[in-house]
């Protein structure tokens, strides 16, 4: 049994004001398995002063030195590996293959800033003016379950390479990684209040990050909703403000796609990270001639995808994160059905063998129209949907057709006419036969998928505001 309670403000492990304990699970076997004291928003208030203390001498660190910090950092989460891979697994579910990466995903994006940080010009020529790129202050990072040990050190490695200092409030639901992450950080040795650390419930901690007038940048991955209103709340001080938000990716397969290599990245792209990822290709869209060809193959090739306990190897998929995530999904589902739209694969309830636990059947529906509930809201689980379209162009309007921006596939044989489709569509990634990450790459979304960019050069600029100098 875990107990977290300490949160990590000013460089110290403290005793939260916030006195509410919050229960973890397991969700692979609905066992509670540790709880968290949680914060409040007291605690937050003490970390925004903190943080704020801590800007003034952070913010005049030269470049060579925070790229020295972020190396630290990454070093320090890198030696914590296996321990995050234990605690994503059991905490979150993630399968194995799936916890590896993320636990490695966790200290690479701090070397990943590292190196960025090293290649950037702060100032620059603007005609006759001096201009140079200054952190923006103290910065609120706000992070899902999803990846939560990832996001965490993906969106502080930005702000510390900028020179901002941070409050990061978690995912309460994934105290055990952000502990360990924590005291990976920790060690790093750091100035105190340079990042600080309160898990606590949205909607006290994050409300009063959101709203502390001492927090000049705000930056948020979770669903649309919650983004909508932190943006309203953050308008109130001109916040700046970076929103990754949620997505209902199309994955394009057009007509001279080998199927034999599309089936197989269309259901990874779907089933990924367990179907709890944003940028998850969720609406497969297939052309019409072909489309018996393709569902018969997906029907075979989803046959053989585990579900199932997330230690054993063969799983691809894994419960999950909570009861609710679990409810939400199947109400999807139900929904699917009773829209008309038809059950290739999966449907209601457990998999087989599967008493307890959060685990869903690999679910796809064919026979979607894109007006349907399950082809227009995000399920965030593994229940994909196939929808036919008459040509490319009628494709890509379907494609386009969604309130969400986030991230597109296209399979295709020929790479320059896949590339002619990735261009018209609305979506701030676009994958062409892979499923590769670009981390150099600016991540983020269109439309409702949210507001700006995290990696790469476009991620540090996010914490940064230009100031023109002109001098006589
Ligand atoms: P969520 O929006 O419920 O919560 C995200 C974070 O915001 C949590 O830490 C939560 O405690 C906090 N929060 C909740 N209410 C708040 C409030 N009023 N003020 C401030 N903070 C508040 O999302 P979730 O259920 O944790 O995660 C799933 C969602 O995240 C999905 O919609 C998914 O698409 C999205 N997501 C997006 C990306 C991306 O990069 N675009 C990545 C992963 C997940």
């Amino acid at each position: 049994m875990q107990v977290i309670d300490t949160i990590y403000i000013d460089g110290a492990f403290v005793t939260p004001h916030g006195s509410e304990r919050f229960e973890l699970f397991n969700p692979a076997t609905e066992q509670v398995i540790g709880h968290v004291r949680l914060a409040d928003a007291e605690d937050a208030r003490a970390a925004v002063a903190a943080a704020k203390r801590a800007f003034p001498a952070f913010s005049r660190t030269p470049q060579h030195e925070r790229v020295a910090m972020l190396r630290r950092l990454h070093a320090a989460v890198a030696a914590r590996e296996d321990a995050l891979f234990d605690a994503i697994v059991e905490e979150y579910g993630a399968p194995v293959s799936r916890g590896r990466w993320m636990a490695q995903h966790a200290s690479n994006v701090l070397r990943d800033a590292a190196d960025v940080l090293e290649q950037y010009t702060f100032t620059r020529r603007a005609g006759t003016a001096q201009v140079t790129m200054q952190p923006l202050g103290v910065a609120g990072l706000i992070t899902p379950w999803n990846s939560n040990a990832g996001f965490i050190c993906g969106k502080l490695a930005a702000a510390l390479a900028a020179g901002c200092t941070a409050v990061i409030k978690p995912s309460e639901m994934s105290a055990i990684q952000t502990r360990i992450v924590t005291e990976a950080l920790h060690e790093a040795g750091l100035p105190p209040g340079v990042f600080n650390i309160v898990t606590g419930r949205g909607d006290t901690v994050g409300a009063a990050i959101s709203a502390h007038p001492d927090v000049a940048k705000l930056s948020f991955t979770g669903s649309t909703a919650v983004g909508k209103s932190i943006l309203r709340t953050g308008a109130e001080t001109l916040k700046r403000v970076t929103l990754e938000l949620g997505g209902k990716s199309p994955t394009i397969v057009l007509d001279d796609a080998d199927f034999d290599l599309a089936v197989p990245l269309a259901l990874q792209a779907g089933f990924m990270n367990s179907g709890q990822a944003c940028i998850a290709g969720t609406r497969i869209l297939v052309p019409q001639a072909r489309l018996a060809e393709f569902e018969a193959k997906i029907v075979e090739a989803v046959a053989g995808i585990q579900s199932g306990d997330p230690r054993d190897p063969r799983t691809s998929i894994g419960p999950m994160v909570s009861r609710k995530q679990w409810e939400r999904v199947q109400r999807y589902i139900r929904v699917g059905i009773d829209e008309g739209a038809r059950l290739l694969a999966g449907g209601e309830g457990r998999p087989d063998g599967a008493p307890t636990g959060w685990f869903v059947r690999p679910t796809v529906f064919s026979g979607v129209t894109n007006a349907m509930t399950i082809a227009r809201e995000e399920i965030f689980g593994p229940v994909l949907a196939i929808i036919a379209y008459r040509d490319t162009d009628h494709a890509i309007e379907i494609a386009n057709d969604t309130p969400y921006g986030l991230q597109a596939y296209v399979c295709s044989a020929d790479t320059a006419r896949a590339n002619a489709v990735a261009a018209r569509i609305e979506a701030g990634r676009v994958l062409v036969n892979t499923l590769a990450h670009e981390p150099a790459a600016p991540f983020g979304g269109f439309k409702q998928s949210g507001i700006g960019r995290e990696y790469g050069v476009a991620g540090l600029e996010a914490f940064l505001e230009a100031k023109a100098v002109i001098a006589a």
